[in-house]
């Protein structure tokens, strides 16, 4: 049986609450953790096609990427839209789920897709997280210690390094750096391997951003291409009707990409930089494009066009995590979905 709070754990390992923006309403907000889940529906939105469809397909949880709860929720009347779709869900007895700027800047998550999108290669964030990074030191007498036992453990958990030194005979001191969202999990974990040979443990906070995770991301095309076939091959990969750009210098070639999806006009210095000769981004203002008329190619691809990508990651996502432990959960990217915005 999976649960809601089976799902919360199974998506917080994939996207981490930590790398959220910190006014950014993520995690459960429609539901209890102790509901049963019998179906996952992913979605970028929450919207009333969205609902139709996880009570069509008798699913009772919905994970989306853009919070249907963030203003404050001052009313919840059903004669106003967000009061509709927040009714419907509740009626329906449908717990929502927002993984929202975690998704965005997480390790395979939509930033990384749409670098993987272009075939970018030596990917790193345009705005790496500071002060997510921990050193975990532990002094231990091994004894009565296998230490094969800590090695095993510890080269099991993605995302952590490790090594060891002795101190004195049969002292070891123990470093692990690894992001904070592992601390808890590996210090118990260790302590209880330790038990009473532990003589000390501390925490150190790094200054050390790990350039893997983050908000945007940049990398080089396998090729470099002209302005204009870039733009082609964006339209395409990314299923754009149309985009809009600067009034970029035709001649220019592009070799180093950097991407955001939705809106990333605060990441165009960081795009440039980061040497980026073209930015793929969404929700770019006139005042952007003409500020930056020819440092680099700008290209407003649509928030919906950059950000669909998370339907499937997030699902594939889930389905890796929790399909070992219930086979017959279903998880399913959201068919009802689509642009809000038309192009004429
Ligand atoms: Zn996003
Ligand atoms: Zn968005």
């Amino acid at each position: 049986m999976t649960t809601v709070a089976h799902v919360l754990d199974a998506l917080r390992n994939w996207a981490p609450y930590e790398l959220s923006w910190d006014k950014d309403n993520v995690g459960l907000l429609i539901g209890s953790p102790q509901n049963e889940v019998n179906g996952i529906l992913v979605s970028v939105d929450v919207t009333e096609a969205v609902l139709d469809e996880a009570v069509r397909l008798g699913m009772n949880c919905i994970v989306a990427h853009h919070p249907v709860i963030f203003a404050p929720q001052k009313d919840l009347r059903s004669d106003t839209y967000k009061g509709r779709l927040l009714t419907t869900a509740i009626k329906n007895d449908i717990a929502v789920i927002a993984m929202h700027t975690n998704a965005d800047a997480a390790f395979g998550g939509v930033n990384h897709a749409l670098a993987s999108a272009f075939g970018l290669k030596n990917i790193v964030s345009l705005d790496p997280p500071q002060r997510v990074m921990r050193k975990f030191v532990c002094v231990a007498h091994l004894e009565k210690v296998d230490p094969k036992r800590i090695g095993t453990y510890l080269d099991g958990v993605d995302g952590v390094q490790w090594s060891a030194a002795h101190y004195d005979n049969d002292v070891m001191v123990y470093e692990i750096i690894l992001p904070v969202w592992l601390l808890r999990e590996v210090r118990k974990e260790l302590t209880g391997i330790f038990g009473r040979e532990l003589i000390a443990a501390h925490t150190i906070t790094l200054n050390d951003a790990p350039a893997d995770y983050g908000i945007g991301a940049v990398g080089n095309l396998p090729e470099p291409t002209g302005a204009e076939e870039f733009i082609a091959m964006a339209k395409e990969k990314l299923g754009c009707d149309a985009v809009r750009t600067n009034a970029f210098e035709p001649s220019k070639k592009i070799s180093r990409v950097a991407v955001c999806g939705g809106a990333g006009k605060s990441y165009i210095d960081s795009a440039v930089a980061n040497g980026a000769d073209a930015f793929v981004t969404a929700d770019l203002t006139y005042h952007a494009f003409e500020e930056h008329r020819s440092e680099l190619v700008l290209i407003d691809a649509g928030h919906y066009e950059t950000e669909h990508v998370f339907r499937d990651i997030c699902a594939a996502a889930l389905t890796a995590r929790l399909s070992a432990g219930d086979s017959d959960l279903t998880v399913r990217s959201s068919e009802s979905e689509s642009n809000p915005v038309r192009y004429y």
